[in-house]
């Protein structure tokens, strides 16, 4: 297998976060990659396992020490993605699944061309609101903030190779499933194809070689 980066970038609230755990927890050909922020955990946000919490301090002179593979600031905060964190995954065998902003995305892109891009897409604005309200881990004024940055992601969407609308959670799960299963069966990822088609066409000659002088 070839593991590739699978980026889900949707507006907060568009659900790749719930998506990102499902496919984590049904796939084993997956792994997660853990991003670094500067923003406070959320209420039953683990350390090392949602994020690598991190003070601006550090996180900027890790950011000056090359250590991201991407970084932006999105709502007031600092969220990048480790190499370390991608090498980690790929190590194991597995594809990288990635919840990243859309300036973390383009950055990421360049430094990995190989990386598959999904948009989710809300069904509606008023299921957006209501998403963002429901956590009621957020501020009046950063539900705004959150909304208005949605307004502004979506223009993104044409740079996306794929767009799922997640409107029924698990008809957009298995949406996702479907690209990463066609994704693996790429031409260009096809483990040893070369050597495979090769060795088809020798067998081949062979047989036909056999069969000429039979008949
Ligand atoms: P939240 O604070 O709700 O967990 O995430 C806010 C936004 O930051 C989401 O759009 C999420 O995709 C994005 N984000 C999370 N991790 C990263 C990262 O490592 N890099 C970038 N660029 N964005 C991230």
């Amino acid at each position: 297998m070839n593991p590739f980066p699978l980026i889900l970038s949707s507006p907060s609230g568009g659900g790749k976060t719930t998506i990102a755990r499902m496919l984590l927890d049904r796939r084993e050909d997956l792994g997660y990659s853990i991003s670094c922020t500067t923003r406070a955990p959320r209420n039953g946000e683990v350390q090392g396992q949602d994020y690598h919490f991190l003070s601006r301090d550090d996180f900027v002179s890790r950011r000056a020490r090359g250590e991201f593979a991407e970084s932006a600031e999105v709502h007031g905060n600092l969220y990048g993605t480790l190499r370390s964190e991608v090498d980690r995954v790929f190590s194991a065998g597995r594809h990288v699944v990635m919840d990243i902003d859309i300036q973390g995305a383009r950055q990421f892109v360049a430094a990995y061309p190989e990386s598959v891009l999904v948009f989710l897409l809300p069904p509606s604005a008023e299921t957006l609101l209501g998403r963002l309200m429901g956590r009621n881990t957020e501020s009046p004024e950063a539900v705004l903030r959150r909304l208005k940055g949605a307004r502004d992601e979506l223009a993104a969407v044409g740079s996306y190779q794929y767009v799922v609308v997640n409107d029924a959670l698990d008809q957009a799960f298995v949406q996702v499933a479907s690209i990463i299963d066609a994704e693996t069966v790429r031409h260009r990822r096809v483990p040893l194809l070369e050597d495979r088609v090769r060795q088809l066409v020798d067998g081949l000659d062979r047989e036909i070689t056999k069969y000429a002088r039979a008949t």
